[in-house]
């Protein structure tokens, strides 16, 4: 019998499966899946490596930001997100698109000290450029770039605790790394000075690097079958006001937005949970927790807006190791980090717009629940030649459930039989 709790990491990865499957009771079957999907380079990149999860791919169209056409990769397991993410940039298109804009690209790293008292602020005041000089010359390469530490504010957190925020330019990258690297040296040098350092990090709450995208859409566009343009209009406008002032819908408000966000994070190699704390983050810093995008309806026109931080990367990180990655930034034809977090803006947007659009009009579920029903079709063994019919006939009922979807399963397949005999 392994034991787990010793040497595992020290298992081959064909050593690691057949304990898994012994441990665990796997088929034959079930371990030739396990290694199938192996993949080389994702061996190189986790620890304790088994085996690779895919999750599927597509693509969303019809975006357009600042006057460009756009064709977004984006990674998700959730049925009717990327649908939603083109179908809310079609009508955003047929008024010009989304348009963005963007003050600094900046990480922060932050040093923080304890024991600080008026005599270390006057310090460390006096002492900003050494402290970008002991930054910079931890991680030269970024300085050669242009970028590197270029600001050292002073934070007071309680008394006698002080962050030093170091602003640092990463050019392309995310730079995580780079910053962290940044943040210890001059962690170092300040404690080689006698202070008290408490940690010293880079800090995900990326507020120099916001990225704003809005757009507007004429009411005309806005009309269905039983509600005029005016009318989708103002519920939208409603929803959007709902979630600033109740954070029970701006949470679910926001997840709709990081839908779209995280698909094309992870399908250009950007680390989605660190993009995912800043954005939570950055809706509560007044103090109470908001929609991360507003909308509101003017002269005939819906206007939306969405600000949030974005420092995304095109190198670094797993960006330059997954070939996919490579394949997915040709897609979308992005050729620095600035342009990357305006499409994801945008793509934020449009999938807010969607979600918004449904909500005052249909409600969610019955766009929605079309998409799910295919998931539920696979979920209950129903083969792919099965699917297509499985879903017709779960769409024209009312109460679908698990049950039920295997019954409707079952009485598909008779009928098939019955038919061929
Ligand atoms: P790094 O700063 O370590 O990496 C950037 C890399 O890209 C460096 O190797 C750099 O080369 C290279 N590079 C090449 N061209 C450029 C360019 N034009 N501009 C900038 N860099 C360039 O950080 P990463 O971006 O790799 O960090 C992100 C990773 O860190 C993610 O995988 C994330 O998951 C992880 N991470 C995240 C944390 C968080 O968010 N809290 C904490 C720790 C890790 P050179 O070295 O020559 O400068």
């Amino acid at each position: 019998m392994a034991d787990w709790r010793h040497g595992f990491y020290k298992l081959t990865r064909a050593q690691r499966q057949s304990l898994v499957a012994r441990q665990f009771d796997l088929s034959a079957q079930q371990e030739q899946l396990l290694n199938q999907q192996v993949d080389p380079v994702n061996q190189e990149m986790v620890e304790n490596y088994l085996t690779s999860y895919h999750l599927p791919q597509g693509i969303a169209v019809n975006l357009v930001v600042d006057q460009q056409e756009y064709v977004v990769p984006m990674v998700t397991e959730e049925p009717s997100v990327i649908a939603a993410a083109s179908n809310g940039a079609k009508l955003v298109a047929k008024s010009g698109g989304f348009q963005t804009t963007a003050d600094t690209a900046m990480m922060i790293g932050q040093v923080v000290l304890t024991q600080v008292d008026n005599t270390i602020i006057d310090w460390l005041k006096q002492h900003e450029s050494e402290l970008l000089q002991v930054a910079n010359q931890a991680k030269p390469s970024m300085q050669r770039r242009g970028g590197g530490a270029k600001k050292a504010q002073l934070r007071s957190l309680k008394h006698g605790w002080v962050s030093i925020d170091l602003m640092i330019d990463t050019d392309e990258a995310m730079g995580a790394n780079s910053v962290n690297t940044m943040c210890e040296a001059v962690g170092n040098w300040l404690s080689d000075n006698g202070l008290h350092v408490l940690t010293a990090i880079l800090s995900n709450l990326a507020t120099q690097s916001l990225q704003t995208a809005t757009c507007k859409i004429n009411a005309a566009d806005l009309v269905t079958e039983s509600m005029s343009g005016d009318e989708v209009g103002q519920r939208i406008a409603d929803l959007s006001e709902l979630a600033q002032i109740d954070p029970y819908r701006a949470t679910t408000h926001n997840k709709g937005i990081m839908n779209g966000i995280d698909a094309v994070l992870i399908a250009t190699g950007n680390d989605w949970r660190a993009i995912e704390s800043g954005a939570h983050a950055y809706a509560a810093i007044g103090g109470v927790y908001k929609g991360l995008s507003t909308w509101r309806f003017e002269k005939s026109q819906l206007i939306g807006s969405i600000t949030l931080p974005l420092p995304v990367g095109i190198v670094g990180g797993s960006i330059d190791i997954v070939p996919l990655v490579k394949i997915n930034q040709r897609i979308m034809k992005v050729n620095s980090a600035q342009q990357l977090a305006q499409v994801i803006a945008s793509v934020g947007l449009a999938q807010n717009l969607a979600a918004l659009r449904a909500l005052a009009t249909n409600g969610i579920q019955v766009g929605h629940m079309k998409l799910q029903y295919r998931s539920l079709a696979l979920s209950v063994g129903a083969k792919p030649a099965e699917i297509d019919a499985l879903v017709a006939r779960l769409q024209n009922e009312q109460h679908v459930d698990h049950q039920f979807a295997i019954q409707e399963l079952e009485q598909l397949r008779k009928e098939l039989n019955n038919g061929r005999n």
